[in-house]
C-alpha cells in the first residue's frame, strides 16, 4: 500500500521540523522588526512544534493536523492584523487547506478516528476575508519595511506553491496506484493471480468488435471433488493454482474461467498456428507435471474442448460449443482435447 503509518508519520514530522524552523526564522525577523507581541507569539510556537514531535513519535496524527491548522490559522491571522496585508502572511491561510485535506484522506485511508477538516477551512476562509475588511479600516500598527514585506512576500508565496505542488503531486500518485490497484483486483482472481470472468467479459467484446476468427477453449480438472475429499480443500488450491501456472507457461494469456474450470480466448495468430496441438501440449504438461502437496505424489490430468468462431458472430454460441465438446472429453473418459475435428458428436450428426 502507498499510504501507510510510518509513510504519514514521516511527512508529519517532515512538516513539524520544517514549520519549527520557519518559527525560529520569524522569531527573528519579528525581533529585528521590533513586532514584540508576534516575537512572543513565535516563542510560544516555537515550544508547540517542539512538542508536536512528540505528538507525531505517539502517532496522534488526527490531534497533530486539528493543533498545527489552530496555530497556524491564529498565527498569520494575528500576523498580519498587526503587520498588513503587504506582509503576505495571509496566503498561508490558503495553502494550509490542501495539508488539512491531504491529512484527512491518510486519516481515512489509515482507518484513524478523523473528524472532516471541512470545518478549519471554513473558520480558515473566514479569518482569510475578516482580516482583508478589517485592514481596511484599521491601519496595522506594525507595518513592516518595504523591503521586509518583499521578503516576506516572497517566503510566503514560495512555502505556499512548494506544499501545494508536492501534496497535489502526492495525491495523483495515490490516486492514480489505488485506481490501477483496484482494476488489478476487478480483473484478476485472488486465488490463481489469473485473470477471471470480468476480465473475459472484456475481452469477449473485443473479440466481438473484431471482425477476425478467435478460438475459444474451455478446460475442466478432471475429477477434482477427489482431489478435495481425499487430499484437503488447500491441496485443491494449490492444484488449481499450479494447473493456472501451467496453463499460462506458454506465453498465451489464460483466465479462470469458475471453479476448476479456465478459459483461453484468443483471436487466430501466427504465434499459435495449430489451437489443437497447443492445447494438447498443454494437457500432456499437465499429466506428466509432478505434483506433490504434503510429500504426497497426486495425479492430475485436464479435458479441453475447442471452438472455433469461423461462420458465426454469436460469442455465446462459440463458448456453448467449447462447453459441448469439454463434456464430451468428459464422457469420453477425459484427460482428451476435442474440436471439431476429432468430435465423435459432431461426425455423428
Ligand atoms: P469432472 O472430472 O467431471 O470435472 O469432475 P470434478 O470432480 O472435477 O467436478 P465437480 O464439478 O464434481 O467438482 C468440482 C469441485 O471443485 C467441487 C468444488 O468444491 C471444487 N472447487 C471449486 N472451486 C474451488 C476452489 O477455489 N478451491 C478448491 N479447493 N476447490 C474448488
Ligand atoms: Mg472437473
Ligand atoms: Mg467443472
Amino acid at each position: 500500500m502507498f499510504l501507510n503509518m510510518k509513510r504519514a508519520k514521516l511527512l508529519a514530522l517532515g512538516m513539524a521540523i520544517c514549520f519549527l524552523l520557519i518559527h525560529i526564522l520569524m522569531f527573528n525577523v519579528f525581533l529585528q522588526c521590533n513586532v514584540v507581541p508576534m516575537a512572543r507569539f513565535n516563542i510560544f510556537s516555537i515550544a508547540f512544534y517542539l512538542s508536536m514531535l512528540f505528538v507525531v513519535h505517539k502517532g496522534w496524527l488526527p490531534f497533530y493536523t486539528y493543533a498545527v491548522y489552530t496555530e497556524v490559522a491564529a498565527h498569520m491571522t494575528l500576523a498580519v492584523i498587526l503587520t498588513g496585508w503587504e506582509s503576505g502572511f495571509q496566503v498561508t491561510l490558503i495553502g494550509m487547506n490542501v495539508l488539512a485535506f491531504y491529512a484527512e484522506y491518510t486519516g481515512r485511508v489509515l482507518k484513524l478516528k478523523f473528524l472532516p477538516v471541512l470545518p478549519l477551512s471554513i473558520v480558515g476562509m473566514f479569518l482569510y476575508l475578516w482580516s482583508c475588511v478589517y485592514l481596511h479600516y484599521h491601519p496595522a500598527p506594525y507595518a513592516l519595511p518595504e523591503i521586509a514585506e518583499l521578503r516576506l512576500s516572497l517566503l510566503w508565496g514560495i512555502i505556499v506553491f512548494v506544499v501545494c505542488i508536492f501534496i497535489l503531486q502526492l495525491m495523483v500518485i495515490i490516486a492514480h496506484t489505488s485506481q490501477e490497484k483496484l482494476g488489478y483486483q476487478l480483473s484478476h482472481d485472488q486465488l490463481t493471480g489469473l485473470p477471471n470472468r470480468y476480465y473475459l467479459s472484456k475481452k469477449f467484446e473485443t473479440l466481438r468488435k473484431n471482425d477476425k476468427t478467435y478460438w475459444i477453449a474451455i478446460s475442466d480438472i478432471d475429477d477434482f471433488k477427489k482431489i478435495n475429499d481425499n487430499y484437503g480443500h488447500d491441496c485443491g488450491d494449490y492444484i488449481l493454482k499450479t494447473v493456472g501456472e501451467i496453463l499460462s507457461s506458454k506465453g498465451v494469456k489464460c483466465s479462470r474461467w469458475g471453479g476448476e474450470e479456465y478459459m483461453f480466448a484468443e483471436e487466430q495468430s501466427e504465434t499459435i498456428p495449430d489451437e489443437f496441438s497447443f492445447l494438447d501440449s498443454l494437457r500432456r504438461d499437465i499429466a506428466s507435471y509432478p505434483f506433490i502437496y504434503d510429500g504426497k505424489n497426486i495425479g492430475v490430468t485436464m479435458t479441453f474442448g475447442l471452438a472455433l468462431s469461423s461462420g458465426r458472430d454469436d460469442i455465446e454460441a462459440v463458448i456453448r460449443d467449447a462447453d459441448a465438446k469439454l463434456y464430451e472429453g468428459k464422457h469420453r473418459g477425459k484427460n482428451i482435447v476435442v474440436d471439431a475435428n476429432n468430435s465423435l458428436e459432431e461426425q455423428k450428426s
